[in-house]
């Protein structure tokens, strides 16, 4: 212990306003030095938890010429909370998820240490260090809560994922290896859907963020497929995936904790997460208890994606597409996204309808700018997300319209009252139909898909063009195989422009 004073002399900076508009400066920063004097002690470095944290992230780099070791532990102001050794150089805590190696739980405000462990020092060395603490607190986020980070992939294109499944920490289940149901583990999960070629999934078990830490640890294995944290927040009047939330979200619609929907929906959004209406239109009651939705006062700025497609119900009445296109009908602007909803890893990748449907099928083709969960959520904003309903790794629908010279991808507005071309470019569904669909009606102007890469054209009158259109594709069945997001045509603002 020999350079404390050393170190609480060292440079101690608390972050102020300024620091919190800059994300990647810590709230904390600790400098100081390792010297052969180190060698096999260790040393305590305090800081202080302010109240109200809900995650901490610490940062740890040093000099590592002359084959200087730091590790790296924690205690907060009552119990040890975790070690990671020499092999990580970050960590974080939070209530509901740690990095491997540390507890979540709790994190009680006071006197936190930092304990440095010095295993090798030579004689005579120098080894500058910096630590970084971070917290997440109400109104400020500065603790990192990323499960895959950097980004898994850093180039824009178009992302194929499945944003609906559960596991053991839910109502998952599988076969043991004695051949028995039993709760799932999510490892079989992860592991299914990364076999399936999916660039990223959402594992979103019921009412709970108990598989968060489990994400962490199995997201550096699964290094070609991003793991979103998901909860499907499971109401008594209906059933609501939200992704990417930092913290749990009380589910309880309809108590003195969450009075009404929209308390519900103003967490969701506090906790940095979006939210997808699931399988809209299933019933409810006895039949299915609280799968269809029935909340009044929802509010649809509030909401990213309805479920348009859930599993293997992919046609008729109970699909979502009817539900999703009567709230594109009342202006509301809403990505539509198809998810799995498997409860089952062993349900094999052909497994007909309908039968259950295997993780991966269908999925969500979202366009974002890489592979990270702040991409793939602003992909779901921006809306250029079209449905594999068969779950393919090829398929492809590309949507773009024009009028005059302005140009609008699916999600995107055009001014409406005029002269509007699309143009779809549909990849690996030849001989199948594609149709535009006007405010959710066929227009009935359908192309046949003529091969493999087929790009198709269709026109709308200017006396047409208000609401939204899609371009579907369907077999000769008339089932989907693709399903487009809208184009916006915004007749409010036509006239203001020109
Ligand atoms: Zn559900
Ligand atoms: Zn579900």
């Amino acid at each position: 212990m020999l350079h404390r004073a050393t170190l609480f002399a060292a440079a101690l900076a608390i972050a102020g306003a300024a620091a919190e508009a800059e994300q990647s400066r810590p709230d904390i920063r600790v400098t100081g030095e390792i010297t052969g004097a180190d060698h096999q002690t260790y040393r305590e470095v305090p800081f202080d938890v302010p109240e109200g944290t809900e995650r901490i992230t610490v940062t740890l780099s040093y000099d590592k010429a002359n084959r200087t070791v730091v590790d790296m532990g924690v205690w907060d102001p009552a119990r040890f909370r975790g070690w990671s050794g020499g092999t990580r150089d970050r960590f974080t805590i939070a209530p509901g998820d740690a990095t491997p190696g540390y507890l979540a739980g709790a994190l009680p405000a006071g006197h936190w240490k930092l304990l440095l462990g010095v295993p090798n020092a030579r004689a005579g060395s120098r080894a500058a260090y910096s630590i970084g603490v971070s917290f997440d607190r109400a109104g400020t986020r500065n603790a990192s809560a990323a499960i895959a980070d950097p980004p898994l992939g850093d180039a824009p294109g178009w992302y194929r994922g499945d944003l609906h499944m559960h596991d053991a920490h839910s109502d998952g289940s599988c076969r043991s290896r004695g051949g028995r149901k039993i709760p799932c583990p999510l490892f079989r999960t992860v592991a299914a859907a990364a076999d399936t070629g999916l660039d990223f999934i959402a594992v979103t078990d019921h009412n709970t963020t108990a598989h968060f830490g489990g994400l962490r640890e199995l997201q550096p294995y699964f290094d070609t497929m991003l793991l979103i944290p998901g909860i499907e927040v499971t109401t008594f009047g209906g059933h609501a995936n939200i992704f990417g939330p930092a913290r749990f979200v009380d589910f309880r619609v309809g108590t003195a904790a969450v009075p009404d929907i929209a308390a519900l929906q103003r967490a969701v959004a506090a906790s940095g997460a979006i939210l997808s209406i699931n399988h809209p239109a299933l019933p409810s009651g006895e039949q299915c208890m609280g799968c269809g939705w029935t909340w009044p006062g929802t509010d649809y700025r509030a909401v990213t994606a309805i479920e348009a497609i859930n599993g293997t119900t992919t046609d008729g009445p109970l699909a979502g597409l009817g539900f999703w296109y009567a709230r594109l009908n009342e202006g509301h602007r809403l990505a539509g996204i198809a998810a799995s909803d498997n409860h089952d890893p062993d349900v094999a990748p052909g497994n007909p309808p309908p039968g259950p449907a295997p993780v991966g099928r269908p999925r969500t083709v979202v366009h974002a700018d890489a592979l990270s969960i702040p991409a793939i959520l602003d992909g779901l904003r921006a809306g250029n997300v079209f449905l594999d309903i068969e779950g393919t790794s090829t398929r492809i629908l590309e949507v773009e319209a024009m009028a005059g010279r302005q140009r609008a991808a699916m999600g995107e507005t055009l001014p409406g009252r005029r002269r509007i071309t699309i143009g779809a470019h549909v990849i690996d569904a030849a001989g199948a139909l594609s149709e535009l669909v006007l405010n959710g009606q066929p227009t009935g102007a359908r192309h046949e898909v003529s091969s493999g890469n087929a790009r198709l054209t269709w026109t709308l009158d200017a006396g047409q063009a208000c609401g939204w259109l899609a371009v579907n594709v369907r077999d000769g069945r008339g089932k989907p195989l693709l399903i487009g997001n809208p184009v916006y045509l915004d007749c409010s603002a036509s006239r203001a422009r020109r």
